[in-house]
């Protein structure tokens, strides 16, 4: 039986992304449909499926099932009456399918009515291989974690589907990039462009030949949507249960209890001291004043969350410890490791006692970074590079997902002291593969000496040897590869699944390490990314606070940059050196600034921010040829900046021994 469409009253419908939140957190779903509750949530979802690929995997899939009715565009109420009308047809394959029962209410990616049998099958942006299987455990006693939410997601639809249509005859799948499967042809992601009202144009030009060699799977999650219906508890009920609480309190409008975790660290429902201001309310301050009976006073204070590197924050919470002056010495339980400065654990209660004692000054181990900068040669060279792992290929012979290498930034840092940004490397050319140029040019800028190279973590190594396999396995003359792949030995360390294991001669520093070893700065509040070590290190240093408090970066007879003329790095605000990544012009002018700002943090979005996402856009949506001027030229902003960051961390510690 098709199902019935009653649009004329309209409570909130319990739908997927809402009940998303509530397993989350099931007063997530209270505070979500509040107005005067701030929301920090990254809304523009735009932005972050365009990083991913998803809008382009979503219209790709449908080119998998000609023929298919497309609902997309519809209103929710006309979806819902095209879908009963669907639906009276013996077969049909419908895209986006508008489906209600009673408070539930879904639109399913692709729906595929043969007689009685449906095959109901979501569209991901999500990688897959052979090896995860349908993402049960090898053991069968469960799912993988971190597949659970999309698996909950198609486990929801299918609930509504087996109420509204009153059948059991629901086949669940994931439809997924394969990481496996390499593409036929060229240019397959340039055949999906994104508009600016956010539809995907597809090609014309888009043949059987595009479509071959599988790029998408359809994985069976038949297993797996049954375990998380029969055997897992969400908040205390199981799966089909706690749909029908959510659905309950959400009409009611009631605000079901959460449980105070280490999930409120990333609660978006908390409130900035600007919307405080404005009138809205935090429902974060609102939560921990119930359960713990915090005042305000008390958020002032640092939480356990803080902790770098952490792994039993729950259990601290559990134990009522929720500040760092709640936490003692056994909790962390401090140990050395045998290596050249402090351990992970020892940081850790370095930080906490750092807080409980008011010592706000930063631990410089001088004699550990001493050895350190004795052993290295100069020219320095720090070098950054920006990627983006694109779910559909550039390239023939190219798989989903592979990494894309398209922007470096490389500053020289001499033996006078003399420093200069040497070199950059940008390709946005949309369709183009670009890592293969991008080698080359690094290896240009690289090879003319021998002197120490730093990279900020291991990202830049993990690249290269992706690009040492992605060279193996090219068109390339074997010369080349040859002699592109012995210049990435020389300067990188083999990954430890590679076949060919190497370190090179010029094996780069991880300045990261070195943070975490022999620099804390209590400013950071435990984060070790550079965005966060460069204000505090800024605000340490009296000797860069000099040195760049002159316009001197890109001026006549000052420090060469190509991209900053007569800059000033160093400006005070209420005695504090300004973030110099915000005295940079917004990456993106057309979307509002609290979502350019998660974009510019690295840490905001899990695939990697602004960089990233300036380039998925420059591939993949229609700009005119000025605003991809201007991302371009933002593009080499951040990323020069992101090699001064590290030349600034090396000269402030050089400063220190002397
Ligand atoms: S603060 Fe914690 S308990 Fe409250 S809504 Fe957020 S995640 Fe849930």
């Amino acid at each position: 039986m098709p199902p019935s469409a009653n649009s004329q009253q309209r409570p909130p419908l319990l739908t997927k992304s809402r009940f998303k939140r509530a397993l989350e957190c099931p007063t997530k779903l209270y505070y979500a449909e509040q107005p005067d509750y701030a929301n920090q949530s990254l809304d523009d979802d735009f932005l972050a499926e365009l990083a991913k690929g998803g809008h382009q995997v979503g219209a790709l899939a449908k080119c998998y099932f000609p023929g298919g009715e497309d609902l997309t565009g519809l209103s929710p109420d006309e979806a819902l009456i095209r879908t009963i009308e669907l639906l009276q047809r013996d077969t049909v394959t419908i895209f986006e399918a508008a489906i209600r029962h009673e408070q539930l209410m879904i639109q399913v990616d692709i729906l595929v009515k043969d007689g009685d049998h449906y095959e109901l099958i979501e569209v991901k942006a999500k990688s897959w291989r052979q090896d995860d299987g349908n993402f049960m455990k090898r053991k069968g006693d469960g799912v993988v974690k971190k597949d659970e939410p999309y698996l909950c997601d198609i486990a929801f639809q299918q609930v509504v589907l087996e109420r509204a249509l009153k059948t059991g005859f629901i086949d669940c799948y994931l439809m997924l990039p394969n990481k496996q499967a390499r593409a036929a042809t060229d240019g397959l992601n340039s055949k999906f462009r994104v508009t600016a009202d956010h539809q995907v144009i597809v090609s014309d030009n888009l043949g059987e030949s595009d479509l071959a060699h599988g790029l998408l799977a359809k994985v069976d999650v038949n297993q797996s949507v049954e375990y998380i219906r029969k055997k897992m508890e969400f908040h205390g009920y199981f799966f089909d249960d706690y749909i029908a609480i959510a659905a309950d309190a959400l009409q009611k409008g009631e605000r079901l209890r959460g449980q105070i975790s280490s999930t409120c660290k990333t609660c978006e429902f908390h409130c900035t001291s600007e919307e405080g201001d404005h009138g809205q309310q935090s429902g974060f301050r609102e939560c921990w004043k119930q359960e713990l009976g915090w005042q305000d006073q008390d958020f002032e204070d640092p939480l356990v969350f803080e902790i770098a590197g952490f792994t039993k924050v729950d259990e601290l919470v559990n134990a009522n410890k929720v500040k760092l002056t709640d936490v003692e010495e056994s909790d962390i339980n401090p140990k050395g490791d045998g290596k050249p400065g402090l351990s992970r654990s020892e940081r850790q209660w370095l930080q906490v006692m750092k807080v409980q004692q008011g010592d706000s000054t930063p631990e410089i181990d001088i004699d550990g970074l001493r050895k350190e900068i004795e052993s290295w040669t100069y020219p320095m060279h720090f070098i950054d590079f920006e990627t983006i792992t694109a779910a559909l290929p550039f390239t023939r012979g190219r798989r989903p997902y592979e990494g894309v290498a398209f922007q470096f930034s490389h500053h020289v840092l001499n033996a006078d002291g003399s420093v200069e940004h040497a070199d950059q490397f940008l390709d946005t050319t949309p369709g183009h593969f670009p890592s293969f140029d991008f080698i080359r040019a690094l290896k240009g800028a690289l090879e003319g000496d021998s002197g120490t190279i730093f990279r900020y973590a291991d990202h830049e190594n993990t690249f290269l040897n992706l690009i040492h396999r992605q060279l193996q396995d090219s068109d390339l003359p074997q010369a080349e590869v040859q002699e592109l792949c012995g210049f990435i030995e020389s300067i990188s360390r083999s990954s430890k699944k590679s076949e060919r294991q190497w370190c090179g001669p010029r094996d780069m520093v991880d300045m990261l390490e070195l943070v975490k070893r022999y620099a804390y700065y209590p400013a950071t509040r435990g984060s070790n990314s550079i965005k966060n070590v460069l204000p505090a290190v800024l605000n340490d240093s009296i000797f860069l606070q000099e040195k760049y408090g002159k316009p001197i970066y890109g001026a006549a007879g000052g420090i060469p940059s190509s991209n900053f003329s007569d800059w000033q790095w160093i400006r005070m605000v209420n005695g504090q050196v300004q973030d110099p990544y915000k005295l940079l012009p917004p990456m993106f002018i057309d979307i509002p600034e609290n979502i350019d700002e998660l974009l510019s943090d690295s840490d905001s979005l899990a695939n990697g921010g602004a960089a990233l996402t300036a380039y998925a856009r420059i591939q993949f949506t229609e700009m005119s040829e000025y605003e991809r001027e201007q991302l371009r030229g933002a593009l080499l902003k951040y990323c020069e900046l992101d090699t001064l960051a590290m030349v600034m961390i090396f000269e402030a510690w050089r400063d220190k021994l002397n």
